[in-house]
């Protein structure tokens, strides 16, 4: 299964994958990690300095050279999108992967006091943002053999929960953009589209959500690596429209 899959050395060898918010937590993880699988990773995220790190540390490591993508998802356009897909067309000309990770967390409060702002902010980065940067990116994905793009999805994505808000509305919508688009190709093109629940991880994100929890109870990021890997290996070719847990 995914959260067993036995992570190689090779295990991407020669993809070229796209990471959002590569810079921190989960998605910088994962990262280093496909970089040391073997693929050329592809650095999303709006904090140029952390994208930075995270390519000197890849570069040290003997991985394949990365790229930096600095998009802040907040203020994504559908020009700023049209410009992205035909810098990789130029530089890539396909895309093997793309792990959509960057989210926010926006407010949790009661449902009757939620702000409308803080409610679109999350949605502009957790469901707009990623709309628009898989439709920019299908032709990409489409050029490639077998492509995967994967969603990052939450518990409160697939249960609701009191006072989460728009968080746990932008999961459930990512959940719905995944099948829809998995159902659209899976007759027609080698896409496979799935999301993937990363489960309580020790992550900037996770400190702010739950101050009550001790950090290190939860595993960190490089402990949930085997599903991402998993993901987008070969190994999961066929697997498509899929809800998909790391732990
Ligand atoms: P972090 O907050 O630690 O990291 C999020 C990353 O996304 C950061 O690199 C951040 O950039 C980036 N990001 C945020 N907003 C934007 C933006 N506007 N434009 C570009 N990049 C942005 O979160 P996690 O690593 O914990 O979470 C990763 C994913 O996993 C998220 O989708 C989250 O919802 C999900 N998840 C996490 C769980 C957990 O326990 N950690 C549990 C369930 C789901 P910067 O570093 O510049 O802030």
């Amino acid at each position: 299964t995914a959260k067993d899959f036995q992570i190689a050395p090779d295990s991407l060898a020669g993809k070229t994958i796209l990471v959002t918010g590569a810079g921190d937590g989960i998605g910088r993880s994962a990262a280093l990690t496909y970089a040391a699988c073997g693929a050329t990773v592809l650095l999303l995220g709006r904090t140029e300095s952390k994208l930075d790190k995270v390519y000197d540390e890849i570069e040290a490591a003997g991985g394949a050279q990365p790229a930096i993508l600095p998009v802040d998802l907040a203020t994504f356009d559908e020009p700023q999108a049209q410009t992205l897909a035909a810098t990789l067309v130029d530089n890539f000309g396909r895309l093997d992967g793309l792990l959509h990770n960057a989210s926010i967390l926006g407010e949790r409060r009661p449902f009757a006091s939620a702000g409308y702002q803080p409610w679109c902010d999350v949605m502009q980065v957790n469901v707009n943002a990623q709309f628009l940067l898989t439709r920019c990116l299908l032709p990409l994905l489409s050029a490639a053999p077998a492509a995967s793009v994967v969603f990052t999805s939450s518990g409160v994505g697939r249960n609701g929960r009191a006072y989460w808000g728009a968080y746990a509305a932008s999961k459930f919508a990512t959940e719905g953009m995944m099948q829809v688009l998995a159902d659209e190709l899976e007759n027609t093109s080698q896409i496979r589209v799935n999301s993937l629940n990363p489960g309580a991880t020790n992550t900037a994100m996770r400190r702010s959500a739950y101050p009550g929890e001790t950090p290190t109870d939860n595993p960190s990021p490089a402990q949930i690596m085997p599903a991402y890997v998993y993901l987008m290996s070969d190994a999961s070719v066929g697997v498509t429209g899929q809800a998909i847990n790391a732990q």
